[in-house]
């Protein structure tokens, strides 16, 4: 019950409206709470709960995927701003539900300015431990259905977008899509892109995974390393960031990349690098916020109908910022970041 909450207020931080270290040492509890920007509304973000190779590689983590919440609520006009939480696993026996507590105190600290819910490490049944300690979190079993399928939909209307733009064609009738992934979201892709008429690639670190998504929708398998030089038009990350750097851009032969996966930019030079293969890149921020629109359902208040709508339009904002990269001869993320920004300024 020892909690102890350290404003950090090192330059690596600067940008940012608070980033919290939060200890409990009698729960073994250890993490860090960051808030990007609360402009829009209150930070939404998951808590990320893994082992970490030490506090920097946490606090590089939490950073930018609270920073990436920012830009895709801001995207996708979400009333809501930018927050992540990352709890660093301990890496002995712990108790789990304590741990969890503790979480859900130092979450309740932040007033309602950061709200989270699940992440990897976490689920649905950990927010009702949350909740315990906390009214601010989301994600709870009552509340939604798994939002993977809707995250899926955005990505499919992201990839019509870059086909559109790349041919005047949205039908992606025979377009050939390399989905990396088939956990929640790229299954649920592959599967929804099968309906569509493309034809798929699949690969997944667990071959088991791979072959049962590849069992429903008529897809070739390939192994995980050979997804980014797959016979394909199209490639999806939707499995874990940093895809897309300097080591597996020059093997693409796609022309078009968008996917569920966070941070799929290893770095912000590998936008450009990517544009420079002259590959048609929708940046994950909007491709992906599928999920953050299914949650305003319970956040925001949203109807059905509403949030429906709000997934569609994925396939306009993609449209808008591939033509505004082109027009102003940048890739694609620059071109995003500079919509939010302008967004993000309007609102002060
Ligand atoms: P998941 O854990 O269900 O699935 C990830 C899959 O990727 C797993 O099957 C895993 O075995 C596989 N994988 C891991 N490393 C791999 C590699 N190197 N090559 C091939 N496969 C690999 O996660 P998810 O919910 O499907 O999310 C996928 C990505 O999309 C994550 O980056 C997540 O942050 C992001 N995302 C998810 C949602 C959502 O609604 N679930 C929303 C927005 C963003």
């Amino acid at each position: 019950m020892s909690l102890q909450l350290t404003k950090l207020d090192s330059p690596s931080v600067a940008g940012y409206e608070e980033v919290w270290v939060a200890r409990d040492p009698d729960a073994s509890y250890h993490a860090i709470l960051a808030i990007h920007s609360t402009q829009l509304g209150p930070a939404l973000g998951g808590t990320r709960l893994m082992r970490y190779a030490d506090d920097d590689a946490a606090l590089t983590d939490v950073l930018r995927l609270a920073r990436g919440m920012t830009y895709k609520c801001a995207a996708a006009h979400i009333p809501l701003g930018g927050g992540k939480s990352v709890i660093l696993e301990p890496p002995s026996r712990y108790d789990r539900a304590a741990l969890l507590r503790a979480h859900g105190r130092a979450v309740e600290s932040l007033n309602g300015r950061y709200v989270t819910s699940v992440d990897i490490g976490t689920g649905p049944v950990d927010m009702v431990i949350i909740r315990e300690t906390t009214t601010h979190v989301t994600g709870l079993p009552n509340e939604l259905d798994d939002p993977s399928p809707v995250t899926a939909r955005g990505v499919v209307c992201a990839i019509e977008a870059a086909h559109y733009v790349r041919s005047g064609i949205r039908d992606l009738h025979g377009v050939r899509v390399a989905v990396q992934g088939c956990g929640h979201v790229g299954k649920a892709l592959a599967l929804q892109l099968h309906a569509l008429g493309a034809r798929l690639i699949v690969s997944d670190v667990s071959r088991e995974r791979a072959d049962a998504a590849a069992g429903e929708c008529r897809a070739e398998v390939c192994r995980p390393d050979e997804v980014y030089a797959a016979e394909a038009d199209v490639y999806a990350p939707c499995a874990t960031g940093a895809s897309l750097n300097a080591r597996t851009i020059p093997r693409l032969k796609v022309s078009m990349v968008a996917g569920a996966a966070n941070n799929q930019l290893e770095t912000s030079a590998d936008g450009d690098a990517v544009r420079a293969r002259g590959i048609t890149y929708v940046p994950d921020f909007i491709a992906n916020s599928g999920g953050a629109l299914y949650l305003c359902r319970v956040l925001a208040g949203w109807t059905d109908a509403e949030t429906d709508a709000a997934v569609e339009s994925i396939f306009d904002s993609s449209v808008e910022v591939l033509r505004r990269a082109e027009q102003e001869g940048i890739s694609a993320q620059t071109a995003a970041e500079r919509v939010v920004d302008a967004r993000l300024r309007g609102s002060t």
